[in-house]
């Protein structure tokens, strides 16, 4: 081993750096070939309407299973598909799974798909979600994308321009995570939103914070005030569903609504409760 930190800010070889590299270049080969295998999987989370607890849609969150891992969570493996570029392949697939899922569902119900903001670079995104609604079936009203705010720091007339072409296609644009990033209220006014999702950080301390109280009224008046959907993200108590009702939040998502689910969890217990249109789940009672 060698001594690290040398001048010029030089770091010398490391033992433990030397696994860690390793590890990261195995995770890369094997994320390499993840598509191709199969790998991936879409889970599929509810989003709730606030007032009358049925299902409006649900959020599709992507899981890799990767051999001799088990299931490897998107935040793990994400920022290297961005590094190498992958995530556009990766992004595509979700794309097209996704809305083949939602064409099976209730016509009422809508899917939220993520996408990343490197799937913003190199201008074959809108057809990417062309490919995927006309593949599909599924009507562009059908399908909210979610983006985050640091896609807004990128070159902002180049995506200014496709969501603008997304909005035109007649799909829905979720602004994810409200409030984490760097968050500009321009970003609200610029922008072609139709839904803000508060961040689930604002959420788990509303019954004890008075200040998460406030955020979350002040997103609440000004999202209604710019003719948007209000969904609050991580809601995981009875308290917090019944203060975000009373604020007048739109929609709510989160464990206490329900949990990620396979597509055929969903489909059976659809066909269970009888009625296409009933997406309330066995495993997920309409607690509203
Ligand atoms: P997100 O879009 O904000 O998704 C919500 C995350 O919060 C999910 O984590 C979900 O499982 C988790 N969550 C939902 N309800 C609760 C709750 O009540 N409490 C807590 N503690 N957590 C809750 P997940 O599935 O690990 O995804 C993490 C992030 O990875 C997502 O955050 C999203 O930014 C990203 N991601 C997931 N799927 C995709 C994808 O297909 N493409 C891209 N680009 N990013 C994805
Ligand atoms: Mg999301
Ligand atoms: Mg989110
Ligand atoms: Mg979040």
């Amino acid at each position: 081993g060698a001594k690290a930190g040398g001048r010029g800010g030089w770091k010398l070889f490391h033992p433990e750096m030397d696994a860690e590299l390793q590890a990261r270049r195995a995770l890369e080969a094997d994320l390499r070939g993840a598509l191709a295998r199969s790998e991936f999987e879409l889970m599929y989370q509810p989003l709730v309407d606030a007032g009358h607890g049925a299902t409006t849609g649900f959020e599709a969150l992507l899981r890799w299973h990767r051999p001799g891992r088990g299931m490897v969570p998107p935040g793990e493996f994400i920022p290297l598909a961005e590094e190498t570029g992958l995530i556009r392949q990766i992004g595509a697939w979700v794309l097209e799974r996704s809305c083949a899922d939602a064409a099976g569902w209730a016509s009422s119900i809508k899917v939220a798909v993520n996408l990343s903001p490197v799937q913003f670079q190199g201008g074959t995104l809108v057809g990417a979600v062309r490919h995927a609604l006309a593949a599909s079936g599924l009507p562009a009203s059908r399908l909210e994308l979610e983006v985050t705010e640091s896609m807004l720091l990128q070159d902002t007339e180049a995506t200014l321009g496709t969501l603008h072409q997304l909005r035109a296609l007649g799909v829905g644009i979720s602004m994810d995570d409200f409030g984490t990033g760097y968050s500009s209220l321009s970003y609200l006014q610029r922008f072609p939103f139709t839904k803000i999702k508060i961040d689930r950080s604002f959420i788990s301390g509303l019954a004890q914070e008075r200040s998460s109280l406030e955020i979350v009224r002040a997103v609440v008046s000004i999202g209604r005030a710019l003719r948007m959907t209000i969904l609050a993200e991580g809601v995981e108590t009875e308290e917090q569903l019944r203060l975000l009702r009373s604020e007048g939040c739109d929609e709510v998502q989160g464990f206490l609504l329900g949990r990620p689910a396979r597509n055929t969890q969903l489909l059976k217990a659809a066909c269970a409760s009888g009625s296409a249109h009933s997406f309330s789940m066995a495993a997920v009672p309409a607690r509203v």
